[in-house]
């Protein structure tokens, strides 16, 4: 598809043009603007004062050198990156990402993508997103702890608690968070909820661990339910083994679901008795080791060199819970084939457009992160109110609010795609029902 109103379009022209080579951040524009055209057209309000061509720019983006020293003496250097996208609705929020692969334009899409998400939480934040090039892989507690507070040392100028609030995302669980935070509280000698995802001894939130996963299975439910279906007797495939395919599993594996393959960036293991999620949780939060070990527990089971060959595993649900662009054409043609009655997005981004074309045309459900893994963000929220209210909610007591803001952004997402005509469409709701909060608070804010 492609854009066919002129301001929709000169927008992602000029936008284009100044970022030529972040293709995975035009990548997440792309596919937001292709769900505007009835919005714009609808209100002359968001092309005459260039809302769209403002949510496009980052109000800020910083980016920094991160020097720390190995176990071996040697100086090593990383790039930092926190993009502060957009704070109409709340102080930015977001996670932060430590992988090798992160430059600019992923920090940039995940920013982008965090504002919708974020407004379609029903909670007061903005949009951010931050992280470094380290590879968190095979180095030691002391290396970690060194480069958390060398990310620190420059971060900590930049966020606060109403200012900016990050969390975890691919590389950052727990134990970062803990150095992160230690090393915040030091140099600003103030306890405050700056970081969200803490230890529960230090202000963290019951189920914010689960969130993103349980979140996840609460929207697929729910979308499942408004199309006469349901987890239960489902064969489910969960691409990836982190902190949301982990509790995805759980949550599923509870509504009826088996969860009969899960993978990491090495390969997958296919289980025809069903997953034990905390069998994952062994090899990967405690062991920190590879998901081959797997076989190790579960001789029967079955590993397969190469990641991409999950989606070729015969299921009726799959939840790509890994990374962006981990399910191409070919692995949803893969799905479709097999008989796949809907794809729930759990990581960000993780369907390339051609798969969501795909998935779409062959009348699978599909879900889009910005709505369905929007639960870990939203139970950061829950973590911030409690903070600042110095409280603490039981754990059935966030479960049950975030369960409650899952059906809640399903309803809202499927309204919105009704009201503009494509009853029916989840991604083109949640990127209208997103828009239209930020872009409403943006007007009332004036041009700024
Ligand atoms: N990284 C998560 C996401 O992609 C969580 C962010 C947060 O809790 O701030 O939404």
């Amino acid at each position: 598809m492609s854009l066919k109103n002129a301001y929709l379009k000169s927008v992602m022209e000029g936008l284009k043009a100044r970022n030529g080579h972040e293709k995975e951040f035009l990548q997440a524009v792309e596919e937001v603007l292709e769900s505007l055209e009835p919005v714009v057209e609808a209100d002359p309000r968001y092309e005459q004062q260039n809302i769209v061509g403002r949510i496009v720019e980052p109000e800020r983006a910083i980016l920094f050198r991160v020097p720390w020293v190995d176990d071996n003496g040697v100086v090593q250097v990383n790039r930092g990156y926190r993009v502060q996208f957009n704070s109409a609705i709340g102080p930015y929020k977001g996670g932060l990402r430590l992988h090798p692969t992160v430059n600019l334009s992923v920090i940039k899409f995940l920013g982008f993508e965090q504002i919708f998400k974020n407004a379609l939480t029903t909670l007061p934040m903005g949009g951010g997103k931050g992280g470094s090039d380290f590879d968190p892989k095979g180095k030691s507690d002391g290396e970690i702890m060194r480069f958390c507070q060398s990310f620190m040392n420059e971060l900590y100028r930049h966020i606060g608690p109403d200012t900016d609030v990050p969390a975890g995302d691919i590389g950052v669980g727990a134990r970062e968070i803990g150095y992160l935070f230690g090393q915040y509280k030091k140099l600003r000698n103030e306890w405050t909820g700056v970081l969200t995802g803490k230890g529960l001894s230090y202000g963290g939130s019951l189920a914010r661990t689960e969130a993103t996963g349980f979140g996840l299975c609460y929207f697929a439910d729910a979308q499942l339910h408004d199309n006469g279906q349901s987890f239960e007797g489902k064969r489910v495939v969960i691409s990836g083994s982190g902190n949301v395919a982990i509790y995805a599993n759980q949550k599923c594996t509870q509504l009826g679901g088996k969860v009969i393959a899960m993978s990491d960036s090495n390969g997958y293991i296919v289980d025809e008795n069903g997953i034990d999620y905390k069998v994952i949780q062994e090899i990967k939060e405690v062991k920190r080791a590879r998901i081959k070990t797997y076989l190790d527990y579960v001789p029967t089971a079955k590993y397969v060199e190469g990641c991409s060959g999950i989606w070729t595993v015969a299921c009726d649900i799959a939840l790509p819970c890994a990374t962006q662009n981990e399910l191409d054409e070919e692995g949803a043609k893969a799905l479709i084939a097999n008989g796949c009655i809907g794809v729930f997005e759990g990581a960000n981004m993780p369907c390339t457009p051609e798969a969501i074309t795909a998935i779409k045309g062959a009348g699978l459900m599909f879900s889009p992160a910005k709505a369905s893994n929007a639960g870990g963000v939203a139970t950061s929220g829950l973590e911030m109110s409690q903070n600042s209210g110095r409280i603490s909610w039981t754990f059935e007591e966030v479960d049950a609010k975030l369960k409650n803001i899952m059906e809640g952004i399903y309803k809202a997402c499927a309204d919105a795609a009704e009201k503009y005509g494509m009853k029916g469409d989840i991604q083109a709701g949640a990127n209208i029902a997103g828009f239209l909060k930020v872009a409403d608070a943006m007007l009332w804010q004036g041009i700024c």
